[in-house]
């Protein structure tokens, strides 16, 4: 689970939301020398499905910000991964507007050329709502919009499947999980951590969060260890 690929200076409000480009470049490297594939959700469906095997690792981008193009993007090209990035489909071109009353930073997100360009790239979008809204904290007409309109605003303005969404905040509950399936997504991802697990539900994935503080040793216990475990 990674958001901003960007270097922050000390001081910023939730650095570790920024994976500074050296630090992921290394990761993606750290990854390939392991004999690791790196995998959009779509690729790696699959493999969650247990219908094939292999050394892989899903890489996921919340936000749809605009480092992920200029940052992100050559280095997943440059290693032969794909990844999927979860756009907030009304904010699109737009800034992490629902950050800024913490005191995070501006982070300007994808236009529509620069998402265009990322498919066009051989990576995938999925849906993180139409405005990044807290799923179980509006009434549920309107999770139901969130959930459904962002994947067909997404669908209309890109001319490809969205199959994949992550619930902003990792906010939800049994009842937005049922809403995601009824939408036919085919995964959804939260913020819960820990590695996948055969029979996990494909409506509730776990993920393991890569953050500006994750250095080298600890990015590869996160990965090949189970450090993530006792999270779970
Ligand atoms: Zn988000």
């Amino acid at each position: 689970m990674y958001h901003s690929i960007a270097a922050m200076p000390k001081g910023t409000v939730m650095r570790s939301l920024h994976v500074p480009p050296k630090r992921f470049s290394l990761q993606m490297k750290l990854l390939k020398l392991l004999g690791y594939q790196g995998l959009s959700m779509g690729d790696l469906q699959p493999y969650l499905e247990g219908k094939k095997n292999g050394k892989v690792v899903g890489l996921t981008f919340d936000d749809g910000y605009k480092n992920n193009i200029t940052n992100a993007l050559p280095i997943l090209k440059k290693y032969g991964f794909s990844a999927t990035c979860y756009v907030v489909s009304q904010n699109i071109d737009g800034i992490n507007h629902w950050d800024i009353n913490k005191g995070i930073p501006k982070n300007p997100t994808m236009n529509k050329k620069e998402i265009q360009s990322w498919i066009g790239a051989g990576m995938e979008i999925g849906s993180h709502t139409q405005n990044h809204v807290f799923l179980t904290k509006i009434n549920k007409n309107e999770a139901i919009n969130e959930i459904n309109n962002s994947k067909a605003d997404l669908e209309k303005m890109f001319g490809v499947d969205v199959n994949h969404f992550c619930y902003p905040y990792g906010d939800l509950n049994d009842d937005i999980v049922s809403v995601t399936k009824n939408a036919r997504y085919h995964t959804a991802t939260t913020v819960n951590r820990g590695k996948f697990r055969t029979n996990d539900n494909l409506f509730t994935l776990h993920r393991i969060p890569v953050t500006h503080y994750t250095l080298p040793h600890l990015f590869l216990l996160k990965v090949l260890g189970n450090y993530e475990e006792k999270y779970r």
